[in-house]
């Protein structure tokens, strides 16, 4: 519950993004506690998030009509890692991301190994 507090500020930020990606559902579960966003579109994405099925912005997930199986596990497995290093987590992410890229980065790598989750060119 304190990750999630401490949090609060980034799934803020979470919301806001589910809402200009023009959100169709909400759903909030628990254990770790998130807001499930199901959105229509990324038509914002640049860049290697163009073909994002799915993100998670501290405790928001945001899925798309692209996602498949297990995606939802692996979102999941990123809302704990915000929980286990509040606050710092999106830093400590964009900071592995620029060095290592996307398919090399350890919270990705967590995230597929953990979630079963597969990752597609597009
Ligand atoms: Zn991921």
């Amino acid at each position: 519950m304190i990750g999630f507090i401490l949090n609060i500020p980034y799934t803020f930020f979470g919301l806001l993004v589910g809402l200009v990606s023009i959100p169709e559902s909400f759903k909030w579960r628990v254990n770790p506690y998130a807001v499930v966003i199901k959105v229509k579109r990324f038509w914002w994405t640049i860049g290697y998030m163009r073909h994002a099925r799915a993100m998670t912005i501290g405790h928001a997930i945001l899925l798309s009509h692209k996602i498949i199986d297990r995606d939802l596990e692996h979102e999941i497995v990123h809302v704990r890692q915000h929980e286990r290093i509040p606050i710092i987590q999106p830093i400590l992410y964009w900071v592995e991301l620029l060095k290592k890229g996307y398919r090399n980065n350890k919270y990705e790598i967590e995230a597929y190994r953990v979630s079963g989750s597969k990752y597609k060119e597009r």
